[in-house]
């Protein structure tokens, strides 16, 4: 997804043509890798195709007769695969019915040991004789007579879920692979499920700033499969582009497997382990040893465990399980059910007792230390570890900010005119500075010298900008060992000496630049201090975070500046200050609390910054950055491509995407080009998570991958959009009038897009302003 993100910034200029073809070539050689083995396992695997249908029909003639039906479903008992097929149903109805879900905390205890559930070790010669066989489901369950409910059964949705009597392994077991799976397809399915198994979870390797990539890219995926189940690579191609959704066609694909013996059961150790072994590899036959990884985990895939990872590897887990839900549910598991306690747990809720509201209040209490902490170290490796040896009121003494590690960066509330920032902030001392246009930049200074520089999502941005590390001995004072710096970098004119728009710094290269070639300058326009030698400030008030931040670095002009600023009450001269920062190519103020309220709140939505931009001035209206999750085909002039798309709002409380307007003004004709070439995945349906009237259904569903920025000239409350549902109207919704596309937000994630709740803050200003 980063790699497709990267290549769509508007005006690629040649320094980001280089790096677009340098990704393609990539791709080439990788591709031609592949085709090299390509050649002979297809060959194989139409062989293997042919030798199939050659096998079923001598099964139709015997005892095990396949239906059509279990062979595309890969479900069913060859025995009795009707009756397979009905309990199944009669389960999927049960589960959705099953409105009650699981404690969070079911998944950090084992089920008891109890009876043995695992399949009795086959001897060598079982093994011989069962020879190449069918990889039907019969072959993957457990074994009869067993008392316990196994993983068969295993249900996390099941009403009042008990983390050991009901788990579907045993204390001191590994955890199996398929109890993560099941509880990915009920989270699908129940949006607001909750789940631990952190990485797997979110999809992630390790740390996000670590940046560890599996490097699996869709068709070599897509040529796992087909390899993995013998299947053809066109027939799963055109699957996967009918479903919108590989893990589904390897799902259903499974089936087709051969094998020499039953494969060990995936756990979730083994699969983690494999995928990282899969992001570690490099090198000329790295694409053949990964799809050698791929294959062998598909061969151990049962039930839905086949869709998920192949979910994981494509990056698209898409459960709609957002990192704070997963944070939440971590703080909530270790209160109920504290770790560190004898086997089996004597306290499994710890709440009992408590009321319903002070169980919330205690609970939330809790989280927010987890989500501090997380804030500062994002790193779970780190966190986990303490949080279970240690409990969670001791995180905050072990995991603290880090020069080197980057911390979630500070965001502002928006406001719509000084009256409201005067009203907001009614007594308390506060600063306004300068908005400026650029990219954020957490720089850190390590006592070690070296220099890292983060973005705003934690990415690693220190190969981007050479030209920033090389001024920082000339900026930075004696007395600074090891910082952290809050900063904009802001495309400049060296010439002109002024401040370049937004759009000249997205055409500076992204990687591993050389300093001899940058064309595009760049001036750091600081703007706070969270860390100073060995001690973390973001607990201390921005007058003193400022006075230190002015105190330990030096101005050198068109290079690196303090973030311009006016500490005053007055409304006109705040006024004016707005003007002037518009006149300064800037996007209007961020007006900033100075002494209460004032520390860096990362973990929860704070107040204490408001941003004011400059289309208060313009009088016509507001920007959101909003998600595109549908288009419209294009007609006219825009045949071929998209002619207009269906844009989401994220309400982070439900984790949906809430459809806000359509939108089909603001495009240039290579804007069009381009989303119709990047929006490529299109779905089958709608997401579980998006909330969609059937009369703004879209011709075709694309997967939430996007942000654009959208100005609007009013918004108004409408019974066919979802935005902010249930906060204004229980029937109605928020949608945009006259909305027109501004840029893509390539620095923000689906997840960061405008919420319901903001939307529904903007109506309420527009509103008010058109009152005044
Ligand atoms: P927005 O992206 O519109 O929500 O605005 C927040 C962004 O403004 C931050 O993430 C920074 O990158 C940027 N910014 C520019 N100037 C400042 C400043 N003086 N203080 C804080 N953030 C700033």
């Amino acid at each position: 997804m980063e790699e497709e993100a990267a290549a769509v910034v508007p005006g690629e200029l040649p320094e980001n043509e280089k790096t677009a073809e340098g990704e393609k070539a990539k791709e080439k050689e990788e591709e031609e890798e592949v085709k090299v083995e390509e050649k002979s396992t297809d060959e194989g695997g139409e062989k293997a195709e042919k030798k199939e249908e050659k096998e079923k029909t001598a099964d139709e003639r015997g005892p095990e007769k396949v239906t059509t039906e279990e062979t595309l479903e890969g479900k069913g008992s060859p025995k009795s695969p009707i009756v397979e097929k009905r309990q199944k149903d009669a389960k999927e109805q049960k589960d959705k019915e099953a409105a009650k879900k699981a404690p969070i905390s079911s998944f950090f205890a084992p089920r008891k040991a109890a009876a043995k559930t695992e399949k009795p070790e086959k001897s060598d010669g079982e093994k011989k004789t069962s020879a190449v066989r069918k990889n039907s489901e019969e072959d993957r369950k457990e074994p009869k007579g067993d008392s316990t409910p196994g993983q068969t059964e295993f249900d996390p949705s099941r009403p009042n879920y008990h983390p050991v009597d009901h788990a579907c392994w045993k204390h001191s077991q590994k955890v199996p692979y398929l109890a993560v799976a099941r509880t990915f397809e009920k989270i699908e399915e129940d949006s607001d499920d909750l789940l631990c198994c952190v990485y797997l979870c979110l999809n992630q390797l390790g740390p996000a700033y670590l940046g560890m990539e599996l490097g699996v890219g869709e068709t070599v995926l897509m040529k796992a499969v087909a390899q993995a189940t013998g299947r053809q690579l066109d027939k799963i191609k055109a699957e996967a582009q009918e479903k919108g959704d590989l893990g589904l066609v390897a799902e259903s694909s499974r089936s087709n497997q051969r094998m020499m013996f039953q494969p060990a059961s995936l756990t979730v150790g083994s699969v983690f382990k494999k995928l990282k072994e899969i992001a570690s590899m490099s090198g000329n036959s790295a694409m053949n040893k990964k799809i050698d990884i791929i294959k062998g985990l598909f061969v151990a895939c049962r039930f839905s465990e086949a869709r998920y990872i192949v979910r994981s590897l494509a990056g698209k887990l898409r459960i709609g399980l957002a990192e704070q839900s997963v944070l939440s549910a971590l703080s909530q598991a270790v209160c109920l059910t504290p770790p560190g306690q004898d086997f089996p747990p004597a306290v499994i809720d710890a709440s009992k007792g408590m009321s319903a509201e002070s169980r919330r209040a205690w609970i939330e209490e809790k989280s927010l230390i987890l989500k501090q902490t997380y804030c500062e170290m994002p790193n779970y490796d780190i966190i986990l570890p303490v949080l279970l040896k240690e409990g969670i009121d001791q995180l905050p003494n072990h995991c603290k900010l880090t020069p080197g590690v980057p911390l979630r960066p500070m965001l502002a509330h928006p406001t719509k005119g000084v009256g409201e920032v005067m009203k907001k902030f009614d007594e308390a001392a506060f600063t306004c500075e300068y908005k400026y246009d650029g990219e954020r930049a957490q720089i850190h200074i390590l006592e070690s010298g070296e220099v890292r520089i983060f973005s705003r999502n934690q990415e690693d941005n220190t190969s981007k900008y050479p030209d920033i590390i090389a001024r920082i001995p000339k900026v930075k004072k004696e007395s600074v060992v090891s910082c952290v710096l809050d900063s904009e970098a802001v495309a400049w004119d060296h010439e002109k000496k002024q401040i370049q728009p937004f759009q000249v710094l997205t055409t500076r290269k992204r990687k591993d630049v050389d300093a001899s070639e940058i064309k595009v300058q760049v001036c750091v326009y600081a703007f706070d201090l969270l860390y100073l030698n060995g001690e973390s400030l973001v607990r201390q008030p921005l007058c003193r975070r400022r006075a230190l931040l002015r105190e330990s670095f030096m101005e050198v002009e068109g290079e690196f500046t303090f973030a311009r600023s006016i500490d005053s009450d007055s409304t006109d001269a705040i006024a004016e200050f707005l003007e002037q920062s518009v006149r300064d190519s800037c996007e209007g103020l961020m007006v900033k609390t100075l002494e209460k309220d004032a520390t860096y709140e990362i973990a929860k939505r704070s107040h204490n910054w408001l941003k004011l931009k400059k289309d208060y001035l313009d009088g016509v209206g507001d920007t959101v950055d909003l998600c595109v999750i549908g288009a419209y085909l294009g007609k006219g002039k825009r045949t071929g491509t998209y002619g207009g798309f269906l844009l989401a709002c994220y309400d982070d409380e439900n984790e949906e995407f809430q459809s806000v307007c359509k939108i089909g003004t603001g495009f240039k004709d290579e804007d069009l080009e381009q989303h119709h070439k990047f929006l490529k995945h299109i779905l089958p349906k709608p997401r579980a998570y998006y909330r969609v009237d059937q009369s703004a259904e879209p011709d075709v569903w694309l997967d939430a991958v996007q942000v654009w920025e959208v100005k609007c000239a009013d918004l108004s409350l409408s019974p066919v959009y979802k935005a902010a549902m249930g906060l204004v109207d229980p029937e109605k919704g928020i949608s945009l009038r006259f909305p027109r596309f501004l840029r893509i937000r390539d620095d923000k994630k689906p997840e960061d897009a405008t919420s319901g709740s903001q939307v529904d803050q903007s109506r309420s200003q527009s509103r008010q302003k058109v009152e005044s």
